[in-house]
């Protein structure tokens, strides 16, 4: 590494700063310093608000002759819950509800969504892996 040619800025045709070019050398010695200062920026956003609100209302319409089920499967990876809400931590964050009796899921460990569909004699489950798990598509 030559101190030279160690940071070198980048325009574009123009002649306007681009950015700025690190050798690979010279990025391994302060990559720590900049990702860290990078966080400090940019925090890891707080776990997302789940609708509970929604989650009250269909707790509060509830009119099928069972009790809604707590329990929460993930096909996907196996995580499983009886009581989705009572997990420390959380196994599954609801990421939706509605008052016609569904419910989904977020799987906090592979993120699948599991969504369930209250019907008078029935639960439907379904699992859909995420996207950019690569163990679904093998
Ligand atoms: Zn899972």
């Amino acid at each position: 590494m030559k101190k030279d040619t160690a940071i070198r800025y980048l325009v574009d045709a123009q002649g306007n700063p681009q950015g700025v070019y690190l050798e690979e050398e010279f990025w391994q010695q302060v990559c720590a310093h900049v990702l860290g200062q990078l966080e400090k920026l940019f925090p890891v956003e707080p776990i997302l608000q789940e609708p509970l609100n929604d989650f009250e209302l269909l707790k509060k319409y509830w009119d099928l002759r069972y009790d809604l089920p707590t329990d929460v499967h993930c096909d996907s990876c196996g995580n499983s819950s009886s009581d989705w809400q009572g997990d420390e931590p959380r196994k599954f964050i609801l990421r939706a509800a509605n008052m016609g009796g569904l419910l989904s899921f977020q799987c906090q460990c592979c993120n699948a969504r599991v969504t369930k569909c209250h019907f008078k004699d029935k639960v439907t489950v379904t699992c859909t892996p995420h996207p950019s798990c690569a163990c679904a598509s093998r």
